[in-house]
């Protein structure tokens, strides 16, 4: 039987607030531990918690992009559960009356979009970290750090809508882009800002009834993501052709190996006991609110990548690389508007700026080569100043130094010569030092032009301007 399978993914963002949600702690990273803590979300007595107004805000934000209905009136649930990493014994979360329902985001799957809608986005605090390793002061204990007690998240729910591991992993990097483009999570999946848990079922095909899934906990980043599914489908499929049924579960994912493994049945699922929170009054939001709010929304990336075709006239797949990062889009339109070649510049930002941040680990607003100064190397070559060629090792160096693309041409000496009386010069030793070549090049091999233009850039050190160098060549060959 041929089977298709079914994903939904429930994705947890780290919100950029500068303070806790129910509390005034700094949420910034790497503190040292419990150095980010106070009564409140250390869970002590006769406390009350206190809501972040950001934070709903940026939900909201994040609802209304995505199309979304606000609830306008929702309210908190306490999830009830017992672990080290949870001072309270519960987590404040919202259960049935999330701040964001449905809604929708759109991926593109081989050339063609396809429309995922969401169940639900809501609010909830994140738990604490426990740390064991062998690098602790005594390795045979567990330690615990609160400092993320309390940090604000946001849960997306998709719809059961995903139906392969490489759909569900195009998913998560749209929502990551378009999390960045509002400005609502820094979508670090290293530093677990975005934690992504996948259900997975399968159907036979052509079916509707949604068979019985497992639920993958914590992926933490995009390959775990689309491997734990695809690992998790083969073992599914494997369970069905031998006639037995898929249990439900929980299962962890082991990247080492790359198995997911179980974690706990369904008898063995915990009974969160969830019931509205006490402590929090429910949460009234103004229409005024909402509007101001979906006045804030920035331009997002499908519209920016129209955009980018149609203003700038470029091929649909440099819209789609230059798009896919906000601070990559934000570099190529502030260069452009220095240097109006939107071709030219494309090809230099999705070329070699590429390939050095990626070699550098940098965020593009962190290059050593800002948009002034790509745009001042462009123009040097626009001028005929320097060669495409040169230009290409300037830009390593203005990246490796910082240094301006004018100060490196004129320290190394590398301005293009264009002065046709060297260059003739130059191209008749050339000539003569390959009698054979040129005997070929005569009786027809005139493939060797390429070899003659090819022996006087080495003899220029590539510094001659190539179009006259084809002129002269062909003049003197003949
Ligand atoms: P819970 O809150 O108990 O985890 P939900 O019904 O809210 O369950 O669903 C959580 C996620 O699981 C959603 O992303 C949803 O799309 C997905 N999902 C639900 N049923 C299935 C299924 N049979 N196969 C695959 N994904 C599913
Ligand atoms: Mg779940
Ligand atoms: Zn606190």
């Amino acid at each position: 039987m041929d089977y298709e399978c079914v994903i939904g993914l429930e994705v947890h963002a780290q919100l950029l607030t500068y303070s806790k949600l129910f509390c005034s702690c700094a949420t910034t990273f790497q503190a040292d531990p419990n150095d980010q803590t106070c009564p409140v979300c250390l869970g002590l007595p006769g406390v009350l918690p206190v809501l972040n107004r950001q934070a709903v805000e940026l939900t909201l934000r994040t609802g209304l992009a995505m199309q979304g209905t606000v609830a306008t009136s929702n309210r908190f649930a306490r999830k009830n559960y017992f672990y080290p990493d949870l001072p309270k014994g519960y987590q404040i979360s919202q259960f049935e009356e999330p701040l964001i329902e449905g809604g929708c985001l759109n991926i593109e799957i081989d050339g063609t979009t396809r429309q995922v809608c969401l169940n639900r986005i809501h609010l909830e605090e994140d738990a604490g970290k426990s740390i064991h390793g062998e690098n602790l002061a005594d390795p045979n204990k567990s330690y615990v750090d609160l400092n993320r007690t309390g940090v604000p998240l946001m849960e997306i729910v998709s719809a059961p809508d995903l139906r392969s591991p490489a759909e569900a992993r195009v998913y998560l990097q749209k929502l990551k882009t378009v999390l960045e483009y509002l400005d609502v999570c820094d979508g670090n999946m290293e530093e677990g800002s975005l934690r992504c848990d996948a259900n997975v079922s399968l159907r036979p095909v052509g079916t509707e009834t949604l068979g019985t899934r497992t639920e993958i906990k914590n992926l933490n980043s995009f390959r775990n993501v689309q491997q734990a599914i695809a690992y998790e489908m083969e073992r599914q499929r494997g369970v069905l052709e031998n006639g037995a049924s898929v249990v439900q579960e929980t299962r962890l994912f082991d990247a080492a190996r790359g198995v997911t493994l179980p974690m706990r049945s369904k008898e063995e699922a915990h009974d969160y006991r969830y019931f509205p929170e006490p402590d929090l009054v429910p949460l009234q939001i103004e229409p005024e609110w909402i509007e101001r709010v979906r006045q804030s929304i920035p331009e997002l990336p499908d519209a920016r990548r129209q955009r980018f075709v149609s203003q700038y006239g470029l091929p649909a797949y440099d819209a789609d690389v230059l798009v896919a990062s906000r601070a990559m889009a934000d570099y190529f339109e502030a260069t452009v508007e220095l240097f109006p070649q939107p071709k030219i510049v494309s090809n230099w930002v999705m070329g070699d700026f590429l390939r050095e941040l990626n070699q550098a680990h940098h965020r593009p607003d962190e290059a050593p080569v800002s948009p002034t100064r790509l745009a001042e190397l462009l123009r040097l070559i626009d001028e005929g100043t320097i060669s495409g060629k040169i230009a290409k090792t300037v830009f390593e160096d203005m990246y490796r130094t910082g240094k301006g693309a004018g100060d490196i041409v004129a320290e190394q000496g590398l301005v293009q010569m264009s002065d046709s009386d060297a260059l003739r010069e130059v191209i008749e030793q050339v000539l003569a030092g390959h009698p054979e070549q040129l005997a070929a090049y005569r009786a027809g091999k005139e493939k060797l032009l390429g070899f003659f233009v090819g022996q006087t850039m080495k003899a220029t050190q590539g510094k001659a301007n190539p179009a006259m160098v084809n002129t002269l060549l062909r003049q003197l060959l003949q």
